[in-house]
């Protein structure tokens, strides 16, 4: 590579916004691999990561964030198979062990190496503790965290990596519940809500009722195949109670309202299933008032294979996430959009050599 410098999106003190910088292109050592970053989605946690104090997080500064990463292989460590060299990816962004007994039980989301250190979040993976995608390179552990995506297009593919494996983990988990008369509720359409709308309606959920307060976002659910959408909660809930009340919500909002008004809202043996981190709580408890069998989760992203799965429906066309696209450049502009809620969808960022790739192919937006 004849480069040295490459453009990135840093955080570079706690509490800060990103900032878009020159830094050193990465070189890969040992089983390590090299990505020329084709693609990279922006995620409302990257948010929660800049605006968190110092000492919540024990992630290193400055920091490269992005975590929903496309990308080509263009160099590999020295114990690495130099096959590998050309290949289309989706980085898996969960940095799991695979020693301990989730990982051998094929739960790498929730690897045991991962968890908090003294109330710290430990790092997690690329763009959340280790550099990630929102820069012209990238570096990943080792091969075991690429998942190919053949001639997916980079923009599609990219929110793939969280938004679609989050929600594709969220509808498996509970796809014992998702007949011809399941009731669901879904609660924010962004970059999740509207994936985790149209893999429910693709499971074979028999009613999908969408919720969310902007009108893209209503519209985003219904091109997804909602049967119904609602400006509100409590306007979901009267439809679904008419309905015969709801076996699943699932909260990609999370904050006290909506958990609170969710569990409330579920038949006997319902769920509520809380995605989202708005910060909200709720008390759950037995002889509390709410339906027998009650179950409320809090599913952390999505498994390797959930990862696969996911991309093998989107190329199979089966699956699409809404995308908007713009350079890397500009991600200071979008992030400050993502934050005040005006895009539906994921935005996804192109570096500068996919920006000109993309626009010879296909519309930008
Ligand atoms: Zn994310
Ligand atoms: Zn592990």
């Amino acid at each position: 590579m004849d480069r040295s410098l490459m453009l990135a999106v840093q955080l570079l003190d706690w509490g800060g916004g990103p900032v878009v910088r020159n830094v050193p292109v990465p070189s890969p050592t040992g089983g390590e691999v090299l990505l020329e970053v084709t693609a990279a989605g922006l995620c409302r946690s990257d948010l929660a990561v800049c605006a968190a104090p110092a000492g919540r997080f024990d992630y290193p500064l400055p920091l490269t964030l992005g975590h929903e990463v496309a990308g080509r292989v263009v160099r590999t460590g020295p114990d690495v198979d130099g096959d590998l060299i050309g290949r289309s990816v989706v980085v898996h962004g969960v940095w799991s062990c695979r020693r301990c007994r989730n990982c051998r039980r094929g739960r790498e989301n929730y690897c045991l190496a991962l968890r908090p250190v003294d109330g710290r979040l430990a790092p997690i993976g690329g763009g959340l503790g280790r550099d990630g995608g929102l820069a012209e390179y990238m570096v990943v552990p080792d091969p075991t965290v690429l998942v190919d995506i053949g001639s997916l297009p980079p923009a599609s593919a990219a929110p793939l990596a969280d938004a679609g494996a989050t929600a594709y983990h969220v509808v498996e988990s509970n796809s014992d519940l998702l007949d011809e008369n399941a009731v669901v509720i879904v609660v924010g359409i962004g970059g999740l809500g509207h994936l985790a709308v149209r893999l429910a309606v693709l499971r074979g959920a028999g009613h999908v009722v969408a919720v969310d307060p902007r009108a893209a976002a209503r519209m985003s659910a219904t091109t997804m195949g909602a049967s119904s959408v609602h400006e509100s909660l409590s306007d979901a809930i009267a439809e679904t109670d008419g309905l015969g009340g709801t076996d699943l919500v699932l909260d990609f909002v999370g904050a006290d309202d909506t958990m609170s008004a969710g569990v409330r809202a579920l038949v006997p043996g319902g769920r509520l299933v809380v995605v989202g981190g708005a910060g909200g709580a709720v008390s759950v408890g037995k002889n509390k008032g709410l339906s027998a069998g009650w179950q409320v989760s809090a599913p952390f992203w999505g498994t390797r294979a959930d990862l696969e799965a996911v991309v093998a429906l989107a190329t199979a066309g089966l699956v699409e996430a809404e995308v908007s696209t713009r350079p890397l450049d500009e991600a200071v502009d979008a992030y400050d959009r993502l934050r005040a809620g005006v895009e539906a969808g994921r935005t996804v960022l192109l570096p500068p050599r996919s920006v000109a790739d993309h626009a010879g192919k296909e519309p930008n937006r």
